[in-house]
């Protein structure tokens, strides 16, 4: 549904900027106008924006801090509402930390860490938002949002509701907790006593990542999902397939991890669909296993 003067003069006066770059908000650098772009304050302002948006039918795209997006270049007449900064609060008490949504998970991962806790050092590497790590079930070195995830406080059609996480919520990168089905607003984490070596493996597994993964150049991380074949990765498969530094326009596959789509300078939304292409048709040909993409992808 096109936006109408009177939805565009709402949105406006909820705090929605027009016109902004895609490219502005995703970890990528890819991505071209979309019509609005808000951040909500709290979960009142997000419930205007919902609401406002939902009584014109009007499209609308929840998003965290965009490290796992690819966003099409082309105009997106849509409502994109980014639960960052304005939402980022978060305590400790005892074993128990409570986050907003907005709240960087690295941030409350290393502030587990100074408090004495374990069990979330693991995250401190992963560039998204709680709300973003909740709905992705983020993971890394064995670790997963799932294992500690206790309680979620959502949005979900125009209801705020608060849960405890049952057991089939979360599955390997993907939960019950996402856009469009939820708005995550808040989490809570059950952690445990650190056993003195917590601080340790956070820095090991942030320099590992330093050695191994491209971070020098914009990316979404992992390009594809894990496939469900038993000790198998996507980047070995891919670097089997001979497809390290792979390029096409400015995309490249990263020669320094095969797992890696990179922005290479000027990647454009069709430079990554096409590689992305590319690779799973000759991972395919190689070892007969589909690549399935674990960025989410939004066309306009
Ligand atoms: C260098 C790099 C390293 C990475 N390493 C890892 C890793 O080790 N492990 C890993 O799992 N991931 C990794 N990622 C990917 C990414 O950081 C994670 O998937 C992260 O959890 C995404 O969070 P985000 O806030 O950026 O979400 P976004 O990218 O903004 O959104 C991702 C999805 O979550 C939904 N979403 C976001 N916020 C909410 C919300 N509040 N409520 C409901 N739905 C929401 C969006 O609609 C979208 O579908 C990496 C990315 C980069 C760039």
């Amino acid at each position: 549904m096109p936006t109408t003067k009177c939805l565009e003069n709402k949105l406006l006066s909820l705090g929605a900027r027009k016109g902004v770059r895609a490219r502005s908000f995703t970890s990528f650098r890819i991505g071209g106008e979309v019509a609005f772009f808000a951040e909500p304050n709290n979960a009142d302002e997000l419930k205007s924006l919902l609401a406002a948006a939902k009584c014109c039918d009007y499209p609308v795209h929840v998003i965290g801090n965009g490290s796992n997006l690819l966003v099409s270049d082309e105009f997106i007449d849509a409502l994109f509402i980014k639960i960052g900064g304005g939402m980022a609060s978060y305590f400790i008490n005892g074993t128990r930390l409570v986050s907003d949504a907005g709240a960087l998970l690295c941030t409350v991962a290393k502030a587990s860490v100074s408090a004495g806790l374990g069990n979330m050092e693991w995250a401190a590497g992963i560039p998204g938002s709680v709300g973003g790590a909740v709905a992705m079930n983020a993971g890394a070195y064995g670790g997963e949002i799932k294992q500690i995830l206790k309680r979620v406080t959502f949005f979900s059609n125009g209801r705020l509701i608060t849960r405890d996480v049952c057991d089939c919520d979360l599955g390997y990168r993907r939960s019950a907790f996402s856009w469009p089905d939820a708005v995550v607003i808040s989490a809570e984490f059950e952690l445990e006593k650190d056993d003195g070596l917590a601080h340790a493996r956070m820095e090991d597994y942030n320099t590992r990542r330093r050695e191994k993964q491209p971070l020098e150049y914009p990316s979404a991380g992992s390009t594809f999902k894990r496939p469900a074949v038993k000790d198998t990765y996507a980047g070995a498969l891919i670097e089997q397939a001979g497809l390290k530094g792979k390029r096409i326009g400015g995309a490249m596959v990263s020669p320094k991890h095969a797992g890696f789509i990179i922005n290479c300078g000027g990647a454009t939304f069709d430079d990554v669909m096409n590689l992305i292409g590319f690779v799973q048709d000759a991972v395919y040909k190689n070892s007969k296993i589909m690549l399935e993409p674990e960025v989410r992808i939004i066309r306009g």
